[in-house]
C-alpha cells in the first residue's frame, strides 16, 4: 500500500484516454487524488416522487425523478432562444422536460434510455412539465442508485462519464488512501473512516451517509490544512532565514518612482513585511486585500528591498496571463531603476529560456516572474531571497516544502483576495503573520452595477460604444458553458462578429481559452495599449488583467456566474479614477441567480458579498456542497462549519505532531493535501 498510487497521472485510470485526460486536466483534475476530491455539487434523489398521487402534491416544488426518454425535439423560439424538449415516461406518467438554450442536449437524448432530471415541477392543462436544472443520463446498471451525484463539469464531459471514472478510482485506488485519524480520536469527534467518507460522498446509500461523509471530509480538509501549517511553521521556526538589509535606498527610489501615493494600508503592510524580512527567521506572511486594493505595489516594495540587499525575488501567479500582467506592471513600476526583471513564460523559445536560466543562475536577474511552475521547474537562482505567491482568490497557504527543495530558507509572501472572516484568517495563519490592505486607493468611485434583461442588450452595447468614444475601454465576458466547448467559442465568436457589424467604428478584440499563449498575450497587450478598445472574451480575464482605462464590464448570461466570479470580473474595471460600470445581462432562471445579481447591484465589497453568497446558497444548496467560490476548500464551509473548525482545533492540540512528521508517507500526504485543499 502506498499513497504514490493516489498521485499517479490520471491517464492510468481505467476509462481515461488522452482526450479524456485533457478534459479532466481542464477541470484541474490531474491525479486519482484529485478525482477522489472532485466533490459532487449536488445529488439527485428520486425517493421523493414515485407515483401520480404524490407527484400532484409536488407541483411548484423542485423534484428529482428518474424517467425513460420517449422522444426528443428542439425548436427555436424567437431569435435568441432555442428550446429542447423531451417526453419522458415516469412510472407510466408522461412528463415533459424542457431545456432552454442548450441545443447540444438534444443529441444526448436517445429514446429508450433512462435519465435523471431535477427541476421545478409545473402542472398545466398540457400535463406535467419540468424546467430542467440538473440532469444525468443513467445506464441500466445505475438505475437503482439511491442518490445520483452531480459533478461540476467541463466541455465534452458528461455526468455519466465522470461518474464512471470516479467509480473506477474508488475501485482501484481507494484502498491506498491513508487514515490519519485514529479510532479513539474519530470516536471522540464523531467521524467516520476516510475511505467510507470518500465512498459515500460519491455514492451515498442515503442522505445520512452523504452528511456523514461530508462532515469527515470537511474535518479532513481543516486538519490537513492545520497540520501542514504547523509543519511549515515549526520548520521555519527552527531554521535560520535571511536577514535582509535595512538599507532602503532602492525602496525609496521605487516609492519616488510610483505614479501614485501609497495608501496608509499599503504603507503599513510594507513595514510589516520589511520587519519580517529583516528578522533572521524566515518570513511566512499572508497579504490580504480585496481586488484592486493594490497588492502588486506592496509586492514590488518587498522585491525592491530584497534587490537592494543583493537578493533575487521570484513572483508566481496562477496563470500565464496573470504572470504576464505582473511582469508588465513591475516593469512599469521599476522603470529606470536598474532592476533586471524577467518573465519566464510557457511560450518562451527554448534558446531564450536557456539564456534566461543561465543569467538567473549567475545572478544577473533580480526579479523572475512566472506561473507556479517556477518552483517545480528546474530553475536555479544564485541568491533567491524572497518568493511572492499570488493566489488571487484562493485562501493562500505556504508552499515551503517545494521551495525548500531549492535549498534556501527564503522569505515567503502569499497574496490573496479571498474575503474570509478576519477571526478565521487569524486562527489559521496567526495575527503576527497577516497583513491587511483594508483601504482602497483614493479616488476610486464605487462601480455602478446594473442588471439588464438580455432583450435590452443593445442598450448595454450602445452605452459601451459611448464610453469607448470618450476614450475608455470595455470588457465583454461570455460564460463557459458546461459540456460544450464548441458553443463557448460560438458564443464568444458570434458575439464578436455581431458587435463588429453593429459597431464598425470600434476596434474589437477576441480572447478565449483555446488561443495559444502567444495570441492571448498579443490580444491582452493590444487591449492594454488601447489598440483594442473593447475585448470580447470568455472568462479568462477573470484572473487579473489590469487596465485602468477600462470603465465598462459587460457580462453576458450573468446568471451563469457565481458571486465570487462576478465580483472578480467586476474588479477588472474601476481601477482608475473614472466612473466605471458593470452591466450584467441576464434573465435569471432561478431565484438564487436573481439574488446574486441583486447582491452585485447593492454591494462593491468582497467580504460583504462572500457573506451574502453563503446566505444565498444556504437553503438552496442541498448540502452546502456546491463549489466554494471564495475559498480553496472543497468541502469545508468557513462560515457554516464553525463547529468542525473548533473541533479540529482541539484535535490538533491533542495530536503528536512528531508522529505524523516521522511517518514519511503521511508527512508527504499531509503536505501535499494540506496545500491541495487550499491552494490548488
Ligand atoms: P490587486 O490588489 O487586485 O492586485 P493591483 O495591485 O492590481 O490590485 O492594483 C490595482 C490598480 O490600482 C492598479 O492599476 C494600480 O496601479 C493602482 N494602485 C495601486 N495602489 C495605488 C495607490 N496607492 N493609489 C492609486 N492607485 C493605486
Ligand atoms: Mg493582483
Amino acid at each position: 500500500m502506498s499513497i504514490d498510487n493516489l498521485f499517479e497521472d490520471i491517464q492510468y485510470i481505467k476509462g481515461v484516454g488522452p482526450a479524456r485526460k485533457q478534459q479532466l486536466n481542464r477541470l484541474g483534475l490531474d491525479t486519482p487524488m484529485d478525482l477522489l476530491w472532485h466533490i459532487p455539487r449536488d445529488y439527485l434523489d428520486a425517493s421523493g416522487a414515485s407515483s401520480l398521487d404524490n407527484l400532484a402534491e409536488m407541483a411548484g416544488q423542485r423534484v428529482s425523478l428518474l424517467g425513460v426518454i420517449v422522444s426528443a425535439s428542439s425548436r427555436r423560439a424567437g431569435r435568441r432562444m432555442e428550446i429542447v424538449k423531451a417526453e419522458l415516461d415516469f412510472n407510466g406518467i408522461p412528463i415533459s422536460a424542457i431545456w432552454f438554450n442548450q441545443p447540444y442536449v438534444k443529441k444526448l437524448l436517445i429514446s429508450g434510455e433512462s435519465i435523471f432530471i431535477s427541476g421545478v415541477l409545473k402542472l398545466s392543462q398540457l400535463g406535467y412539465e419540468i424546467n430542467v436544472a440538473d440532469y444525468s443520463l443513467i445506464d441500466d446498471g445505475d438505475r437503482d442508485l439511491p442518490m445520483v451525484p452531480i459533478y461540476p463539469l467541463t466541455a465534452g464531459l458528461s455526468q455519466k462519464t465522470v461518474r464512471k471514472i470516479i467509480n473506477n478510482v474508488l475501485l482501484e485506488r481507494l484502498v491506498h488512501y491513508p487514515e490519519i485519524i485514529d479510532d479513539s480520536l474519530r470516536l471522540e469527534h464523531n467521524l467516520c473512516g476516510i475511505q467510507d467518507a470518500l465512498r459515500w460522498i460519491h455514492n451515498p446509500p442515503d442522505r445520512w451517509s452523504a452528511d456523514t461523509a461530508r462532515r469527515r471530509l470537511a474535518f479532513e480538509e481543516m486538519l490537513l490544512f492545520k497540520l501542514s501549517l504547523a509543519f511549515d511553521n515549526s520548520a521555519a521556526e527552527g531554521e535560520a532565514g535571511i536577514s535582509h538589509s535595512r538599507d532602503h535606498h532602492l525602496v525609496e527610489r521605487l516609492i519616488a518612482n510610483l505614479p501614485f501615493k501609497l495608501t496608509g494600508a499599503q504603507f503599513r503592510a510594507s513595514l510589516e513585511i520589511f520587519a519580517d524580512m529583516e528578522s533572521s527567521r524566515p518570513m511566512n506572511r499572508l497579504l490580504q486585500g480585496d481586488v484592486g486594493a493594490g497588492k502588486t505595489a506592496v509586492a514590488a516594495l518587498a522585491m525592491a528591498k530584497a534587490a537592494g540587499g543583493g537578493y533575487q525575488s521570484a513572483m508566481m501567479a496562477p496563470t500565464e496571463i496573470l504572470a504576464g500582467q505582473h511582469y508588465q506592471s513591475l516593469q512599469a513600476l521599476f522603470a529606470g531603476l536598474d532592476v533586471c526583471i524577467t518573465w519566464l513564460s510557457g511560450s518562451c523559445a527554448a534558446s531564450r529560456k536557456k539564456e534566461m536560466l543561465q543569467a538567473l543562475k549567475e545572478g544577473h536577474i533580480d526579479i523572475l516572474v512566472g506561473t507556479h511552475a517556477l518552483i517545480q521547474d528546474r530553475v536555479s537562482f544564485s541568491r533567491l531571497g524572497l518568493v511572492i505567491i499570488d493566489e488571487q482568490h484562493r485562501f493562500g497557504v505556504r508552499q515551503r516544502e517545494s521551495l525548500a527543495a531549492k535549498g534556501i530558507n527564503m522569505d515567503v509572501l502569499v497574496m490573496t483576495a479571498t474575503p474570509i472572516p478576519r477571526t478565521l484568517a487569524l486562527s489559521c495563519y496567526g495575527e503576527q503573520h497577516t497583513s491587511w490592505l483594508d483601504e482602497m486607493p483614493p479616488g476610486r468611485k464605487p462601480i455602478k452595477t446594473r442588471t439588464l434583461s438580455r432583450r435590452l442588450a443593445r442598450q448595454a452595447y450602445d452605452f459601451m460604444a459611448g464610453e469607448v468614444k470618450r476614450g475608455h475601454q470595455a470588457y465583454i465576458v461570455c460564460p463557459l458553458i458546461e459540456e460544450s466547448e464548441k458553443i463557448d467559442l460560438q458564443n464568444a465568436g458570434d458575439l464578436f462578429a455581431n458587435l463588429q457589424k453593429l459597431y464598425p467604428e470600434i476596434s474589437l478584440g477576441l480572447l478565449h481559452g483555446r488561443m495559444s499563449g502567444q495570441d492571448k498575450e498579443k490580444a491582452i497587450n493590444s487591449f492594454k495599449n488601447a489598440e483594442i478598445q473593447a475585448l470580447v472574451s470568455t472568462t479568462v480575464v477573470e484572473v487579473g488583467v489590469d487596465n485602468p482605462r477600462a470603465t465598462v464590464m459587460i457580462v453576458e448570461q450573468a446568471e451563469r456566474f457565481g458571486l465570487a466570479q462576478l465580483h472578480q470580473l467586476r474588479g477588472r474595471v474601476g481601477r482608475g479614477d473614472e466612473q466605471a460600470y458593470c452591466i450584467l445581462l441576464s434573465d435569471p432562471a432561478s431565484e438564487d441567480a436573481g439574488s446574486r445579481l441583486e447582491a452585485m447591484e447593492n454591494s462593491n465589497d468582497g467580504f460583504e458579498l462572500a457573506m451574502k453568497d453563503l446566505q444565498i446558497r444556504g437553503p438552496g444548496d442541498m448540502m452546502g456542497m456546491k463549489q466554494h467560490g471564495f475559498t480553496g476548500f472543497r468541502v469545508l464551509n468557513l462560515n457554516d462549519d464553525l463547529e468542525i473548525i473548533a473541533s479540529c482545533d482541539k484535535a490538533v492540540q491533542s495530536l503528536d505532531l512528531e508522529l505524523y512528521r516521522n511517518a514519511p508517507d503521511l508527512a508527504a500526504y499531509i503536505s501535499t493535501l494540506g496545500k491541495y485543499s487550499t491552494v490548488l
